[in-house]
C-alpha cells in the first residue's frame, strides 16, 4: 500500500543537513590519487624510468625486467594510500567499466603473509572472460580473454566497496588478438587519423608537422533522485527509468518549491564528486542545473580523446558511487522520466597538434584559412558518407527514447556550420570565394557591458552534429554511453576523408595547380557530393524530416533496430578495414553484441512492466474499485444516487491492464526469429508498443486512484523532493 511511499517523503524531508567538508586547494588535491609520470620519476631508478617513459611516448614494447620494478613501486605507492587490492580495469563492449579485484596478499608456507605484485600481474591479467559479451569472437576460437596494461594511461587508486583499490587501465583482447573492448579501436582510430592528417598537412606546405591527436570534452547530463524513492521503484532500480508514472500537469515549468527543494544537498554532492575527480586528475570544469527539475550537468576541461574516454568512464562511476553515499541515486539513463527532458552526453571533439594547433579553429578569417577549410570539409564529407555509422554508434534501447523526441537531436544526422561558415563553403562551391561575412556583434544594449563577437558556430540546439567555434559537438550521444564508440567513428571517418583529400590534392598539384586552387577544387567537389548534409535550420521541424529524406536523400533511422544493421554495411566494413581500426570479424562482433543488448534490455523492461502491472498497480486499482463499490452500497442505503463515472473509468482501465498484460506476456514468448535483425524489429515494433499501451492505462489510473493508494513514488515527488 501507501506506507513506503509516505514514509519515504517523511524520511527525506526530515533528513539532517549534510556537513560540508573544509575547503582544500586545487593544488593539494590535483592528481594525488594517480601514479603519474612525476611520481614514477621520483621513485623509480633512472634507467627504469627512462625505459618506461620511452615505452609510453613511442609505443615501444615494455621491457619485462622493467615491469617488475615498476610493479613494486606501484604497489608501495598504492599501499601507502591504503590499498590492499589491485584491479585490471577495462572497457568491455557494454557501456560499463569492468574490473576484477585481487589482493596483494600472499600467504607464505610458514603461515605468515606478505604483499606481492609482480611485473607479470601488472602487465597481463586473465579476467573471467565468459561473463563479457564478445559477439561470437571467443567461442569461435578460444574461450580466453586477456587484459593488458595500457602504459599510456596511468594507474590510480579508487575507494570502492572493497576498500581502496589500485586500478590499472588495460585493454581487453582475445587469445587470437582481436579487440574485445572499446579502447583498442579508439587507440587505432587516433593512429589512423594521425597518419592521414600529417600527410595532408605536409601537402598544405608545412615542413614541421607534429603528431596529430584527437581531443574530447564530454558534457554529462544526469538526474538525482532520493534513494528512498528509488528503492520503492523496482523500475528505477532494475532498468534505470520509470516504466510507469504520470507526467505532472505542468511538466518542466512545475513549481520548484513543491516540498521546499533543497539544492544544498545537491551542492554538497557535486563538491565531493569534483574533489574526487581532481584527485584522479580529471579536470572538472563546469557544473549547472539542467532544464528538467532534478537534472544536472557536469563537464570537464577537454583532454586527449583516449584520456578523456577513460576519465569519462571514471566520472560516471564517481557520480554513481558518490550519489549512493549521499542518499541519492544518480540516473544516467537517457530518459528516466517520460514527458520530462532527457539526458544526453555532448561529445565535443577536435583534432590538433603542437605545431599547427587546433586544426578546426577557423581563426578570424576562415575563408583564408586553408588548413581549417580542408579539415572542416573532411568532416562534412565523413558525416555525409557515413551518417548511418554515426547514427549506429549512438543507437541503444535507452537512447531511442530521446533521439527525435523534439528536445534532443533528430535521428537524422546532419551538420550545422553556422551562417558565416555555411556561406564560405557555399562560395567555394560556386567557385567565387570572395570574402566572408563579418560575425554578428552581440550587443547587450547596455553601454556599460562590453559587446562580444559571436562565435563562428553560433547556437543551434536542434542539430545532432554542430560546429561550435573551434570543434564539433556530437549531441546525439546517450548520457549512459561510453564516449569511445562515437570518438572511434569520428576519428575513423576523418581519417578516411583526409586520405581521400590527400589523393585528390596530389592529383591537383601534379596537374600544376596552385595550392589554393587545388584546395578549393577539392572542397568544391566535397560540397557538390556531400553538401546535402549541411543544414542550419530547425532540426525538430516536420519540414526538415520531409526535406532531409525526400530531397536530400539523408536517412531517418528512428530506432536502434533500424540503425544497427548499418554496421554490417559493405561501405562501413571497408572503412574500418582500410583504416585498420576494426577487422570485419571485430566489426561483426560489435553488431552482434549491441543487437543482443538492445533486445535484452527491452526484454527486461517488458517483463518488469508485466510484473509491476500485475503485482503493484492491479492490486491498488482493485482496492480502489472495491472501496468505490462499497461506497455505492452506502449511498444506496442513504437513499442517494451514486455517481458511477469515476468507478467505471477506474474499473475499465483495470480490466484493460489485465488484458494488455497477458498480451505482452504471450508476445514475449515468441522465440524463433529468422535473423538478429528480425528479432530487433520485433522488439521495436511489437513489444515496445505493447509496453506503451500498458503504461498509458497505468498512468491514467494514477490520475484516478486515491493518492494514498498509489504504490509508486510519483513524478513530482521524485523530481522535486531533495
Ligand atoms: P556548452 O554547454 O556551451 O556546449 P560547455 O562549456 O559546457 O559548453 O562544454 C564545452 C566542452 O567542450 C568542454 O568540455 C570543453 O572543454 C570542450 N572543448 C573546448 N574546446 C575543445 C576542443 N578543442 N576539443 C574538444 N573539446 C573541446
Ligand atoms: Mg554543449
Amino acid at each position: 500500500g501507501y506506507e513506503p511511499r509516505t514514509q519515504a517523503i517523511y524520511q527525506i524531508t526530515g533528513r539532517d543537513p549534510i556537513s560540508v567538508k573544509p575547503a582544500e586547494t586545487l593544488e593539494s588535491m590535483w592528481a594525488t590519487d594517480v601514479f603519474s609520470l612525476n611520481k614514477m620519476q621520483a621513485c623509480l631508478p633512472k634507467a627504469v624510468y627512462k625505459s618506461l617513459k620511452s615505452t609510453i611516448r613511442s609505443d615501444a614494447k615494455l621491457d619485462p625486467s622493467v615491469a617488475d620494478i615498476v610493479a613494486a613501486a606501484m604497489k608501495d605507492w598504492a599501499m601507502s594510500k591504503g590499498a590492499l587490492y589491485y584491479a585490471h580495469v577495462f572497457y568491455p563492449l557494454t557501456n560499463a567499466t569492468a574490473e576484477k579485484h585481487d589482493g596483494f596478499i600472499s600467504v607464505q608456507s610458514d603461515g605468515t603473509v606478505i604483499s606481492e605484485f609482480s611485473g607479470k600481474t601488472l602487465i597481463k591479467g586473465e579476467p573471467d572472460g565468459s561473463s563479457f559479451p564478445n559477439g561470437g569472437i571467443r567461442s569461435t576460437f578460444e574461450a580466453r580473454g586477456y587484459t593488458a596494461w595500457d602504459v599510456t594511461s596511468p594507474a590510480y587508486v579508487m575507494e570502492t566497496d572493497n576498500g581502496v583499490t589500485l586500478c590499472i587501465p588495460t585493454v581487453f583482447v582475445s587469445w587470437t588478438g582481436e579487440a574485445l573492448d572499446k579502447k583498442i579501436p579508439l587507440l587505432r582510430s587516433i593512429e589512423a587519423m594521425d597518419k592521414s592528417a600529417r600527410k595532408v598537412l605536409k601537402q598544405l606546405g608545412y615542413s614541421d608537422v607534429a603528431p596529430v591527436s584527437s581531443s574530447c570534452g564530454a558534457e554529462q547530463e544526469y538526474f538525482l533522485v532520493d534513494a528512498t524513492f528509488a528503492n520503492s521503484r523496482p523500475d528505477l532500480l532494475l532498468t534505470g527509468r520509470t516504466l510507469f508514472g504520470k507526467t505532472p500537469a505542468k511538466g518542466q515549468q512545475f513549481d520548484d518549491h513543491y516540498f521546499g527543494a533543497i539544492p544544498e544537498r545537491v551542492q554538497v554532492f557535486m563538491q565531493e564528486v569534483e574533489r574526487k575527480m581532481y584527485r584522479l586528475g580529471i579536470p572538472a570544469k563546469t557544473r549547472h542545473n539542467e532544464v528538467a527539475p532534478g537534472q544536472f550537468e557536469l563537464a570537464p576541461y577537454f583532454e586527449s580523446a583516449d584520456a578523456a574516454a577513460d576519465h569519462q568512464q571514471l566520472t560516471m562511476t564517481i557520480l554513481r558511487n558518490t550519489a549512493k553515499k549521499h542518499g541519492f541515486v544518480c540516473l544516467l539513463h537517457e530518459k528516466p522520466f517520460a514527458g520530462i527532458n532527457g539526458s544526453g552526453k555532448h561529445v565535443n571533439w577536435s583534432v590538433s597538434n603542437s605545431t599547427q594547433g587546433n586544426l578546426l579553429d577557423p581563426g578570424d578569417e576562415p575563408h583564408k584559412n586553408i588548413q581549417f577549410l580542408t579539415f572542416c570539409a573532411a568532416v562534412i564529407r565523413g558525416v555525409h558518407k557515413f551518417g548511418p555509422l554515426l547514427r549506429a554508434v549512438v543507437a541503444t534501447a535507452s537512447n531511442d527514447h530521446r533521439l527525435g523526441a523534439n528536445e534532443a537531436p533528430p535521428a537524422i544526422i546532419s551538420v550545422y556550420l553556422g551562417t558565416q561558415l555555411e556561406d564560405v563553403f557555399e562560395q567555394i562551391q560556386k567557385g567565387e570565394l570572395s570574402g566572408c561575412k563579418p560575425n554578428g556583434i552581440m550587443d547587450f544594449g547596455v553601454p556599460t557591458l562590453p559587446s562580444f563577437i559571436k562565435d563562428s558556430g553560433d547556437r543551434n540546439r536542434t542539430s545532432p552534429f554542430a560546429f561550435t567555434g573551434n570543434r564539433f559537438e556530437f549531441r546525439a550521444v546517450g548520457s549512459n554511453q561510453s564516449v569511445a564508440g562515437p570518438l572511434i567513428a569520428m576519428n575513423t571517418i576523418l581519417a578516411d576523408s583526409l586520405d581521400w583529400i590527400s589523393n585528390k590534392l596530389e592529383a591537383e598539384l601534379s596537374a600544376g595547380n596552385e595550392l589554393e586552387t587545388a584546395v578549393c577544387n577539392v572542397i568544391k567537389e566535397i560540397m557538390d557530393d556531400h553538401g546535402a548534409v549541411v543544414f542550419g535550420g530547425d532540426g525538430y521541424s516536420a519540414e526538415w524530416h520531409k526535406m532531409a529524406v525526400e530531397e536530400r536523400g539523408l536517412l531517418n533511422l528512428p530506432t536502434t533496430a533500424d540503425a544497427l544493421p548499418y554496421l554490417k554495411d559493405k561501405s562501413i566494413e571497408e572503412l574500418f578495414e582500410k583504416t585498420g581500426v576494426l577487422s570485419p570479424t571485430e566489426l561483426e562482433s560489435r553488431f552482434e553484441v549491441y543487437a543482443e543488448q538492445y533486445i535484452l534490455s527491452i526484454e527486461v523492461e517488458a517483463k518488469l512492466v508485466v510484473d509491476m502491472a500485475k503485482t503493484m498497480i492491479y492490486p491498488a486499482a482493485i482496492k480502489y474499485v472495491t472501496d468505490l463499490s462499497s461506497a455505492m452500497v452506502g449511498f444506496k442505503e442513504l437513499g442517494l444516487d451514486f455517481n458511477l463515472k469515476i468507478a467505471k473509468k477506474a474499473g475499465e482501465l483495470t480490466n484493460k491492464i489485465v488484458d494488455l498484460s497477458s498480451s505482452l506476456e504471450s508476445a514475449l514468448e515468441k522465440e524463433n526469429f529468422d535473423s538478429t535483425e528480425d528479432h530487433m524489429q520485433y522488439f521495436a515494433k511489437t513489444i515496445r508498443p505493447l509496453m506503451d499501451e500498458i503504461r498509458e492505462c497505468a498512468d491514467a489510473l494514477e490520475g484516478e486512484l486515491a493518492d494514498e493508494l498509489w504504490p509508486l513514488p510519483k513524478y513530482q515527488e521524485m523530481l522535486f523532493i531533495k
